[in-house]
């Protein structure tokens, strides 16, 4: 029996084999569970093309997390086909070019608006709208992925403001969605090559210092470590954890220069 037998589970985010997602949703079927994937947009037809690459080729919903009704509509898919859901994977994230690498003071509300819905509030917007699949399924488990944004970064900018939403937000929907049943926890990963890590400026800087200071070491080109985090966090065996931030990042958080 797997980690996730029995469990459906909704993952957002998986664009290329690249996409962490790609690897939640790798180890989730291995780990026995039936996954539904999300497309974005114009990514939508990337998306379904590598959920062909997983074990078992899952359904691929269109999902732009801006867009009330699309949300709805997922859920009301998710109604008629599941009933019920136990899991879902927010990894969403995405800020305009003028939100990175040119400081915080360049960026207008416009752009700075867009970077904090589709970062942050978005775990909001999908966690509500799916609340009573989780509930019927008589609880859940709602994980997120982050970038550890208690300090400042070079070049992560607006990311990195709407990140420390996306923290403080996961902490007041474990609050509010807890007696219910539903956990809600951040997986902070360490620097993972994938479509949107190429979209931060200088993002070969990340490489170079985690490979310098996570005492166990840190490879940018797998994801796997992460992965396993966040399949641990979907399954039953964090069952009183809720409002927590995971590092997955080699110990980089813990250690100074
Ligand atoms: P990715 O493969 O580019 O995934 C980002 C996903 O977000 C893409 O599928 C993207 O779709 C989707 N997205 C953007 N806007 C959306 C919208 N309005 N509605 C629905 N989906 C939307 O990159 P990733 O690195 O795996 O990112 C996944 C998560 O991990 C993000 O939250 C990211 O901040 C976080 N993270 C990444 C790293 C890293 O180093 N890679 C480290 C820590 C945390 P389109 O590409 O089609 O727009």
């Amino acid at each position: 029996m797997g980690l996730l037998t029995g469990k459906r589970v909704l993952l957002t985010g998986v664009l290329t084999d690249d996409s962490l997602a790609f690897g939640v949703a790798r180890l989730a079927q291995q780990e026995g569970a039936e996954v539904a994937l999300t497309g974005f947009g114009r990514g939508l037809s990337l998306t379904q093309r590598t959920a062909r690459k997983l074990p078992s080729p899952p359904d691929v919903l269109e999902l732009d997390v801006t867009d009330e009704e699309q949300v709805r509509a997922v859920a009301d898919q998710l109604s008629r086909s599941w009933g019920t859901l136990d899991g879902i994977l927010h990894a969403i994230g995405f800020a305009p070019a003028a939100c990175l690498g040119n400081g915080v003071l360049e960026a207008g509300w416009e752009d700075v608006a867009v970077a904090l819905q589709v970062s942050a509030y978005s775990l909001k917007a999908l966690a509500g709208a799916m609340l009573p699949l989780l509930q019927a399924a008589g609880g859940g488990s709602v994980v997120g992925l982050d970038f550890d944004a208690s300090v400042a970064w070079p070049a992560y900018d607006w990311m990195g403001v709407s990140k420390a939403a996306l923290e403080s937000l996961s902490r007041y929907l474990a609050r509010d969605l807890g007696p219910s049943r539903v956990r809600v926890n951040l997986v902070a990963a360490g620097p993972v090559k994938t479509v949107a890590a190429r979209s931060i400026p200088g993002f070969e800087h990340f490489e170079r210092v985690w490979a310098e200071r996570a005492p166990l070491g840190w490879d940018v080109r797998d994801p796997e470590a992460v992965a396993r985090a966040c399949v641990c966090l979907l399954s039953d065996w964090f069952p009183l954890t809720t409002g927590e931030i995971i590092h997955v990042d080699g110990g980089f958080h813990a250690v100074g220069a």
